[in-house]
């Protein structure tokens, strides 16, 4: 591990300041990806900034929107009554996702800041394009069995690993940050980036930027509404298809669908073209798969990879079957 300076920041300010000074900085949540890339030396920064002195509240507000400072643990989310009540499928998320004793320490902002778990990012010896720019992908032509199959590039095929940022997808949850030129608020589906021909550059975040809350508005409060997980083994894996959706049925039709998918792209993905087709249709299997076929129509699959079309269509399906009450 390359030896690094450490400072505890007070406050967002002073977090910012540092930052913006400092030889190669890195913001440090609770260290749950972090630090493993750096005993890899995949990550090598000289100055951490510890940010966990940072907001930690969860603020439900009265209009049915809540805001969770960046520092809040993934325990204290998916354990706080009014997200288990408003945005169920965001408490479902995150206790998909890792242990118990990661979800006590991995931080909301840094949930939003994990790296792939590509096995060439994490092989120094492997060509890779997000770890060292211009130095080709291995995976494309390699073990690619979990990789992309949506929104990929010839530069990088490697997928987002959050259950947590599906949920977050789906609920069009608002990310606000503050760096050296002030605050700003970004949509969620503007935080994550395709890979294109940068897979370095992952997020919309500037230099010294810093995640300072992530709020959940009112327009999904109270859907019904999950997150199904499919991987390889019952827990502590990563998905190789995962569906946040939720559902509002009036008169019989899908008044109100919002659907997101993990485990098939760079960034979490929002099936926006599933949605358009379930809108004001009524609710039945019939009409999931069609959606369902929709959206998959633009999957582009690796050698290793193309069992997660069929099943991502039978996941969303089966998930929109599940919310709705329909025989799948
Ligand atoms: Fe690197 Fe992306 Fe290729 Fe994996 S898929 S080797 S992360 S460039």
């Amino acid at each position: 591990m390359q030896r690094f300076e450490y400072h505890r920041a007070a406050d967002t300010a002073a977090a910012i300041a540092l930052a913006a000074r400092a030889p190669e900085p890195h913001y440090l949540g609770g260290g749950t990806n972090l630090v493993d890339l750096m005993r890899e030396n995949i990550e090598r920064p000289r100055t951490i900034i510890d940010v966990t002195a940072l907001s930690s509240a969860i603020e439900a507000r009265p209009d049915g929107g809540i805001l969770i400072g960046a520092g809040a643990k993934n325990t204290a989310v998916a354990e706080h009554r009014a997200i288990r009540e408003r945005f169920p499928m965001l408490a479902r998320a995150i206790l998909a996702g890792a242990s118990a004793q990661i979800r006590n320490m991995a931080t909301v902002g840094g949930n939003l800041l994990q790296r792939t778990r590509c096995y060439y990012f994490y092989d120094d010896a492997a060509h890779c394009n997000k770890r060292k720019p211009g130095t080709g992908c291995d995976a494309v032509e390699g073990f690619n069995r979990i990789h992309a199959i949506l929104g990929a590039s010839p530069s990088c095929v490697a997928t987002h690993p959050s259950d947590m940022c599906v949920a977050l997808a789906a609920l069009d949850a608002i990310v606000h940050v503050e760096g050296p030129g002030g605050r700003r608020s970004l949509p969620f589906g503007a935080f994550h980036r395709l890979p294109g021909d940068r897979p370095d550059l992952e997020t919309a975040l500037g230099p010294a930027e810093l995640i300072t809350a992530v709020e959940l508005p009112a327009g999904a409060a109270g859907l019904r509404s999950t997150y199904r997980k499919v991987r390889d083994r019952a827990s502590y894996a990563f998905a190789l298809v995962s569906v946040a959706a939720a559902l509002r049925i009036e008169d019989g039709k899908l008044a109100e669908v919002r659907l997101a998918l993990g485990g098939v792209a760079h960034k979490p993905w929002r099936a926006a073209t599933a949605e358009a087709a379930l809108r004001g249709k009524p609710a039945g299997a019939d009409a999931f798969r069609a959606a369902a076929e929709a959206e998959l129509a633009a999957a582009r699959p690796l050698s290793g990879n193309a069992f997660k079309i069929e099943l991502a269509k039978r996941t969303i399906a089966a998930t929109l079957s599940e919310l709705a009450g329909a025989r799948p």
